[in-house]
């Protein structure tokens, strides 16, 4: 199964994508999490997102999509894999298109969770996450304990550099901007749903089954 969820910033894709991963057992690959290892480990890629990343904007597409082949020609993603955060431009899908048939890979399935603006600056804001397990937290409606440490791996908890007022509005902005036009895109090539990011995560949830299950 090849899935790639799309949606604006803090519409669920990380939250989703991780229970699919776990269910259908094919690796998520999120390329914001790629980065962000890179920044921590101050690798040469980390060196050139950081700043990128923290004022909210694109990386650029070549390195993208050279993280993208190495990762996807991976032996554990021969079964499948599920993307998140990727692609974000059209000329992103335009050269995974180019991979996949190289790849010789099956068709893909495309999901966008769409929610609207204001929840989505809330849940930002709120958010918190383990910088080891990366497990999502948020003040209001799951709070980590007092100390910020991550109850799953000991891991500190920690707001994302990302995730300020205005660096929200921007990464929203820019979202509408860049990877709105890739609805049409996948439209034109089928195999592409909506979903109501505006529901419980298990409404959500079932919504992606229901889809992935007639596949
Ligand atoms: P995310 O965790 O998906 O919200 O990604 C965090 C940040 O990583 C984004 O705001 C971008 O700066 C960068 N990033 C992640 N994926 C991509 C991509 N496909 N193209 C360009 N930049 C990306």
């Amino acid at each position: 199964m090849h899935v790639i969820l799309f949606g604006a910033p803090g519409a669920g894709k990380g939250t989703q994508a991780k229970i699919i991963s776990n269910h259908y057992h094919i690796p998520h690959i999120s390329t914001g999490e790629i980065l962000r290892n890179a920044v921590r480990e101050g690798t040469e890629l980390g060196k050139t997102a950081g700043e990128i990343i923290a004022a909210g904007h694109l990386v650029p597409d070549d390195i993208m999509l050279g993280i993208i082949r190495e990762r996807i020609t991976r032996e554990d993603c021969h079964k499948g894999f599920i993307l998140d955060g990727f692609p974000r431009t059209i000329p992103q899908a335009e050269s995974l298109d180019h991979l996949w048939e190289e790849l010789n890979f099956p068709e893909l399935v495309c999901l966008e969770i769409i929610a609207p603006d204001d929840a989505i600056i809330n849940r930002l804001i709120n958010r918190r996450i383990c910088e080891i397990c990366h497990t999502d937290y948020n003040l209001i409606t799951n709070p980590p304990d007092a100390d910020m440490i991550c109850k799953k791996c000991n891991g500190r908890i920690v707001q994302r550099k990302d995730d300020t007022r205005k660096t929200i509005k921007d990464r929203l902005n820019l979202y509408q901007r860049e990877t709105a036009p890739l609805r049409d895109y996948y439209k034109d090539h089928g195999h592409f749903y909506k979903i109501n990011g505006s529901q419980s995560i298990d409404a959500v949830k079932s919504e992606i089954y229901k889809i992935l299950e007639n596949k």
